[in-house]
């Protein structure tokens, strides 16, 4: 596969999805875009030349999550992708990790993606508040990429430009792009309408945060 091709692949991952491609999680209502739809479109695009491989798998008891980093690779340019799940029990209280790997899997699969930008066009509508609605990504959606060129950057973090203030009353301080990130790691916690800085945090959300991410934003 040479560069040219490889591009003009690239162009493909990107263009839109067809209506009612995207939906909605059933707990925090989140937009996504099934995985067996990127699977679809890079079969497609790639005529079946792309690779995926588990890069790396931690299953931590303790904390009861399951992280993987997956690879996929187009051609000769590969890009890494993870996901985190946490572990539930069965009904006689054994860990169902199998399930929690694939869950693990199948997101890392879609992290990877998405440093293509697949299905940014159809999801950014549905997460205005949080980066759709930058002025830093209108390129994308305005193009048209039959037109676009080979202008492949991948965008450095668009939630950065954006302000965040933390809803406790009497603080409102803005938080750290360390912070906000730090946010992303409490589970099940929708950080568009719960906006804490570290310090007004509160504990019960803390203890959710797996503890790698915890260290690496106390040691900053
Ligand atoms: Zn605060």
């Amino acid at each position: 596969m040479d560069e040219m091709s490889y591009s003009e692949i690239i162009l493909r991952l990107k263009e839109s999805f067809p209506n009612g491609t995207v939906k909605f999680r059933s707990d925090n209502n989140k937009a996504y875009i099934p995985n067996q739809i990127y699977t679809d479109r890079l079969e497609a695009a790639t005529q079946g030349k792309w690779n995926k491989s588990i890069k790396d798998i931690e299953i931590n008891l303790e904390h009861l999550y399951v992280k993987v980093i997956v690879t996929v690779t187009i051609g000769d340019h590969s890009r890494d992708g993870y996901g985190l799940a946490y572990i539930d029990s069965d009904s006689k209280g054994r860990p169902k990790i199998s399930n929690t790997l694939d869950q693990a899997a199948a997101s890392a699969f879609v992290d990877a993606l998405d440093t293509w930008q697949m299905g940014w066009r159809d999801l950014a509508p549905h997460n205005k508040m949080d980066w759709g609605g930058n002025p830093g990504i209108r390129h994308l959606l305005d193009s048209d990429p039959s037109i676009e060129g080979q202008n492949q950057v991948r965008l450095a973090n668009p939630n950065h430009k954006v302000e965040r203030k933390c809803i406790m009353a009497g603080c409102h301080k803005t938080l750290s792009a360390d912070e906000w990130d730090l946010l992303k790691q409490v589970p099940n916690l929708n950080r568009n309408k719960m906006v804490y800085c570290f310090e007004h945090l509160p504990d019960h959300y803390k203890r959710k945060i797996p503890e790698q991410y915890l260290k690496a934003f106390l040691r900053e």
